[in-house]
């Protein structure tokens, strides 16, 4: 088949790149001509793992092109995915800016019948709109007889694991007019290579599938602030979160997944989706008790690490340094937007203390966010991170960082603590090198 996908970012270029190796022709149009120009010549501007080989092979095979010219993909393509973003306003409802100008470029340039596919994750009511838009366009141009649909496949991904999940998903969901109607055959076509082995696709309509995406990010995102939460109390009551997680784990009603406290979520998903929610709560007039409290909650936690530190250091941190472990909102992946790791930064520079930080895969992004501050040292290895620090802080849980030369952080650090945002460390055995550990809910009593 013919696909065209409007937007190459963590969505869009993993979908193509999976859609690409089962062997249909995928074009893929940005607006961000720089990224179309370096991927024209086979660089992939993200990491996740296992996507440059697969965007190198099938590239080279020629079942994948990239574009700056939407009539290029338009015309390409019977198929077209929206995957381009969906940021937050300044109210937290979601920006549909760059999903309706898809809308809009796909109603002024279609010449034959489509099939306009939604993965950003949007309000409910959104495919409504951009049918709304295409049906405008083509007035205007006196093609009202020209057919279309609007279909809502919102996307599962996790990013550090998004190829691994686009191959094998849990679940592909269809949000469809006309429940076995042409479109849900080709869907069905379509993403049958992905589901072999055994049926994932669940038809709805449009508006539950819409729904389905926030409902899914909120009740993960309500999961980790609860766990928060507990560690809260766990730290003032001279409990230990870990053993509590293990102990309601084991129950399969809760679970084991998605119960770790930290020092927050963050990402380009679960602050964002949130928020919009609550958002579309409001303009229905309900109130989002729920949904505040998760939000509240979580823009706590991210404080959390930095209140630990003050706690040790006081107030002025000026004259400190703190290494950093971690950049990244999450192991696997390069994305730092909305990460933990930014906000303690943030606050540890206001209070005159500088940084020394390393991640595997993040060091670029934090340089094309952060520049050349001179409070700011981008260390070359986790090792190098820790020279001169007075404090080790880990963010985000790499699993490099897991089992450390303890003896070599003992000796590195000019006060023998380390700040753990993940609880990765065991307190006994760093203990046996004269280290202690203040995690998150360990009755650390900060
Ligand atoms: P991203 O910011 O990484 O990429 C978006 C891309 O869209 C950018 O390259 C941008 O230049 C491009 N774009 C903007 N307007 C365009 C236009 N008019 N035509 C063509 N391209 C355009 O975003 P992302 O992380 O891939 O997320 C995309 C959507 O998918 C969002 O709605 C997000 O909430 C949702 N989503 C993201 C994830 C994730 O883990 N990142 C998972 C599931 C769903």
């Amino acid at each position: 088949m013919q696909i065209a996908i409007f937007g190459t970012g963590y969505v869009g270029l993993v979908l193509a790149a999976t859609m690409s190796d089962v062997g249909q022709d995928v074009t893929c149009v940005d607006v961000d001509v720089e990224k179309i120009a370096g991927l024209k010549r086979g660089e992939v501007p993200i990491y996740e793992p296992g996507l440059e080989a697969l965007v190198r092979d099938n590239q080279a095979a020629g079942r994948l092109t990239f574009t700056t010219d939407p009539a290029v993909g338009v015309a390409s393509a019977s198929i077209i995915f929206i995957a381009v973003g969906t940021p937050p306003e300044e109210d937290g409802s979601a920006d549909l800016r760059h999903v309706l100008s898809v809308g809009e470029m796909v109603g002024t340039l279609m010449q034959e019948p489509k099939i306009i596919i939604n993965k950003s994750t949007v309000p409910v009511g959104t495919a409504d709109r951009v049918k709304a838009t295409v049906t405008a366009r083509l007035a205007e141009r006196g093609l009202t007889g020209l057919e279309f649909d609007v279909v809502s496949n919102p996307e599962f991904l996790k990013e550090g694991a998004a190829v691994a999940d686009c191959m094998k998903p849990d679940r592909i969901i269809l949000g469809v007019e006309t429940a076995g109607g042409r479109s849900e055959q080709l869907l069905r076509e379509l993403y049958g290579p992905f589901n072999r082995n055994h049926d994932k696709i669940l038809v709805m309509d449009v508006r539950s599938a819409e729904l389905t995406k926030y409902a899914a990010n909120c009740m993960l995102a309500a999961k980790i602030s609860f766990m928060n939460e507990m560690a809260h109390l766990a730290d003032k009551i001279g409990a230990d979160i870990e053993k509590v997680r293990l102990g309601i784990g084991s129950d399969p009603r809760i679970g084991y997944h998605f119960i770790y406290p930290g020092v927050g979520y963050g990402g380009s998903c679960f602050p964002k989706d949130v928020r919009a929610l609550i958002s579309t709560a409001r303009e229905h007039g309900i109130d989002p008790m729920v949904m505040e409290a998760v939000n509240n909650r979580n823009n706590h936690q991210k404080t959390l690490l930095f209140d630990k530190i003050r706690a040790r250091f006081g107030s002025d941190l000026r004259g400190r340094t703190f290494a950093l472990w971690g950049l990244s909102f999450k192991p696997n992946t390069d994305d730092i937007r909305e990460a933990p790791s930014r906000t303690l930064m943030e606050a540890l520079w206001a209070a005159g203390a500088h940084v020394r930080a390393y991640d595997p895969k993040a060091m670029k992004a934090c340089q094309e966010a952060y520049g050349d501050r001179p409070d700011l040292f981008l260390a070359q290895s986790q090792e190098q991170a820790l020279e001169g620090a007075d404090a080790l802080v880990l963010v985000t849980e790499w699993k490099s960082f897991r089992s450390p030369d303890m003896a070599e952080i003992a000796a590195k650090l000019k006060q023998p603590v380390i700040f753990d945002g993940r609880n990765i460390f065991d307190p006994a055995m760093a203990a046996g090198y004269g280290l202690e550990i203040v995690g998150i809910g360990r009755s650390s009593r900060m």
